[in-house]
């Protein structure tokens, strides 16, 4: 068991801290480096289903999260023009009973705040901010993490969970190229209160129409909706959380579609825009003692709601090979192993749902039934999302 390792990990974003306190759970000395000066309250709602929950409660996070997560009780499918609902899965009990673990919904920040509490509890120094990794030097001995500000961090093993620009994979294999999807998100908060009783359910929903989707789901005690609307449009590049957009010019993006939706993007509290720009998956995020996790490996269109939740497994691999094997060239290969194959499987996943959510077929009610019929059938849905949801992160051989 490498106990004394020391690990270093580019980023204190969700991938970053969850790895930080797998590694330190198992007696590992860590070292995480974030750009930001300090760990503000941004984003807004992510999706934790039961392989992320997995690696969450095995942190011992459980009661943390259930104080400000939801547990919907399904999802539901929309049609943008007539509202028209059919069920798309259950969840609740369902996903507790078939893959031993809860589907959630959670603020970003309750999370990003529940990991980092719980690492600067284990560890007080873990984490320092204000400081960009900008490339790393390695030899047989060890490894050294380079910042912008010229300090030097040196340890046995360097994590880039650096995120979808990240500075660790450029480093390692150039620019990885990215094309614009042609599709933008506006994304925002809703305070709970500002919608009509009936709209304020415990459940998430799919809104889906030609040409665009609208997904709404409960997030901090059912206190927040958290909306986000893709649209297509192609006067929009910038792949950001934190840009801004106006309440006029995200109604505009949706003009024909149901009150309820309407009524959803005028009570954002702030609209975000985004910029979705598709990657092919890499062929390896390994070198020597430097390896890649969550977005920073695999970054993937937000269709399958699992961007956070690959971050989490890759996080729980990580720390389990690290753990099993003294040799950390080879501990670090084995978790590439482990995750290269299922990790790619679930970006293309996501990009066959961004056209199945936007076919021309849902353009008339007539067309959209049976286009829904057909392709949210119960067995369909099974096979597009048993396999993701099925996997154990903490029992998964590697
Ligand atoms: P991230 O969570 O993106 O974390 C990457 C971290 O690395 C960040 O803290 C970043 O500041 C840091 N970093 C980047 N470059 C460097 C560098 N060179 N040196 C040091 N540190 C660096 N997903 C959603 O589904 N909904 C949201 O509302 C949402 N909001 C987000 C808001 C922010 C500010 C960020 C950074 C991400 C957000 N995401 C959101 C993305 C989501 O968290 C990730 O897709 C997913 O959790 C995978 O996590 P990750 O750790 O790989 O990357």
């Amino acid at each position: 068991m490498t106990t004394r390792s020391t690990i270093l990990i580019a980023g204190a974003g969700i991938g970053g801290l969850t790895a930080a306190l797998a590694l330190i759970r198992r007696g590992m000395r860590v070292h995480v480096i974030e750009q930001a000066r300090e760990l503000a309250e941004i984003g807004a709602g992510v999706q934790i289903s039961a392989n992320g929950a997995h690696a969450l409660f095995s942190l011992g996070l459980e009661p943390a999260l259930k104080q400000v997560w939801c547990e919907p009780a399904g999802k539901e499918i929309r049609l943008w023009s007539t509202g028209e609902t059919w069920k798309l899965f259950d969840l609740g009990a369902v996903s507790r009973e078939r893959y031993g673990a809860p589907y959630f919904m959670i603020h970003r920040a309750d999370l990003h705040r529940i990991l980092l509490d719980a690492v600067t509890a284990a560890a007080p120094d873990a984490i320092t901010l204000g400081a960009r990794v900008t490339g790393f030097e390695q030899d047989a001995s060890g490894v050294t993490a380079l910042c912008e500000n010229g300090t030097r961090f040196q340890g046995d093993a360097l994590i880039g969970a650096d995120g979808v620009h990240s500075r660790i994979r450029n480093a390692l294999f150039g620019e990885m190229p990215a094309q614009f999807t042609g599709l933008m998100i506006w994304r925002g908060l809703v305070p709970m209160e500002r919608l009509p009783e009936r709209m304020r359910r415990l459940v998430g929903t799919n809104w889906v129409g030609p040409g665009g989707h609208v997904v709404h789901y409960p997030v901090r005690s059912g206190s927040l909706m958290n909306v986000g609307g893709a649209i297509e449009r192609n006067d929009w590049r910038v792949e950001s959380w934190t840009e801004r957009g106006t309440t006029e010019e995200a109604l505009s993006d949706f003009p024909g579609w149901n009150e309820d939706v309407h009524t959803l993007i005028r009570n954002i509290e702030t609209p975000y825009k985004w910029a979705l720009l598709g990657r092919e998956p890499l062929d390896r995020w390994t070198m020597g003692r430097v390896t890649l996790l969550g977005d920073a490996a695999h970054p993937t269109l937000p269709m399958m709601a699992q961007g956070a939740n690959m971050a989490l497994e890759d996080s729980v691999v990580l720390a389990r090979c690290l753990d099993a094997c003294d040799d950390i060239p080879v501990a670090l290969q084995t978790y590439e192993d482990a995750r290269r194959d299922r990790t790619a499987r679930l970006v293309r996943a996501a990009n066959d749902n961004a056209t199945r959510f936007h076919n021309p077929a849902l353009g008339n009610a007539e067309g959209a039934a049976r286009y829904v019929d057909t392709e949210w059938q119960e067995a369909k849905v099974k096979q597009r999302y048993d396999w993701v949801f099925e996997y154990d992160p903490v029992k998964v051989a590697v």
